[in-house]
């Protein structure tokens, strides 16, 4: 099943991160080279997006998302650099670090005042596919004291339709521990509806080239109904993302999402900005 991409013209896609082996061009391989040393000089961040509830606006979760902020060359988007990172393997480190970093920040947040929130972070499938990778998030939330239910790992759909047996069974072990686990972009691959009998995810997330499309597309609200009813018989929550206007948030909660994610709930935040976004929601 393709969604709406080839149904209704929509914005440009944002999102979304090749990560096929192919001799890079010079610049690439210069950003890579300057990748390798990133992590080292902490030239790394985490930056946190709101999750919302589109019937109250109430701030349920935050979904962390990475920076490069390199000396000269200045801010790097992700999109710039992950499939870099997958390419080079170094995004077992790199996704190791944001991973601990999100699951510390979610630990302060739920040492303060917000006891129930959850951090989302993305995941690749490189990362899924090394064991040990996956067994020492686990053995971290441990250590730190944070159930594991209070992470949330993003697969973007794409990853999820060509993922091989080994990485299926990683996710199921870390969903057993508790991670819950989120389809991410869902509705720009070939959406493999036997992975959400496989694989039980927790939530959806409906990709901003879709919810985008809604106001003006008759198909596209067709489609995005369905895949809620689907979601909600198959007990997951709907998550609308790449909200920018009140019509896109209006038509989301209408169509029955239960949590929306944009910037007409809020860009992402810096870390010293939560528990005031938390509290205000409260
Ligand atoms: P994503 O996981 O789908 O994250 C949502 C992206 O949409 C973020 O871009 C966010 O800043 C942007 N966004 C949120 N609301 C809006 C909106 O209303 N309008 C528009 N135009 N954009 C919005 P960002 O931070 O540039 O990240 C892009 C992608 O890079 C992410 O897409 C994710 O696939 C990847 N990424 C980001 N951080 C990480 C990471 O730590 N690890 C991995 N593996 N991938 C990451
Ligand atoms: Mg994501
Ligand atoms: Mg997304």
């Amino acid at each position: 099943m393709r969604l709406p991409a080839a149904l209704c013209r929509g914005p440009a896609r944002r999102t979304g991160v090749p990560g096929a082996a192919r001799r890079a061009p010079a610049h690439e391989r210069m950003l890579q080279h300057e990748l390798r040393h990133a992590l080292a000089r902490d030239q790394f961040h985490l930056v946190y997006q709101p999750i919302c509830s589109v019937e109250d606006g109430a701030t349920r979760s935050f979904e962390a998302l990475l920076r490069w902020e390199h000396p000269s060359l200045g801010s790097i988007e992700p999109q710039r650099f992950i499939g870099l990172a997958e390419d080079s393997g170094l995004i077992l480190d790199i996704g190791d670090w944001v991973f601990r970093a999100a699951a510390d920040e979610c630990l302060r947040l739920r040492r303060g005042s917000a006891s129930e929130v959850r951090v989302g972070v993305n995941v690749t499938q490189m990362q899924l596919a090394s064991r040990p990778t996956t067994q020492l998030w686990v053995r971290y939330l441990h250590d730190i004291g944070l159930p594991c239910e209070a992470m949330t790992l993003e697969i973007t759909e794409r990853t999820v339709s060509r993922w091989p047996e080994r990485v299926a069974d990683h996710l199921a072990q870390l969903a057993d521990s508790g991670l819950r686990i989120s389809i991410d972009d869902f509705g720009t691959g070939y959406s493999n509806l036997a992975m959400l009998a496989q694989l039980r995810p927790h939530s959806l997330k409906l990709d901003a080239s879709l919810v985008q499309g809604l106001a003006a597309c008759e198909r596209s609200r067709t489609i995005a109904h369905a895949v809620v009813s689907m979601a909600h018989r198959l007990h997951m929550q709907v998550v609308a993302e790449g909200i920018e206007l009140p019509a896109q948030a209006r038509i989301s909660r209408e169509l029955g999402c239960d949590l929306g994610q944009g910037w007409w709930y809020s860009r992402p935040l810096s870390p010293a900005q939560l528990p005031r976004r938390l509290a205000a929601a409260a």
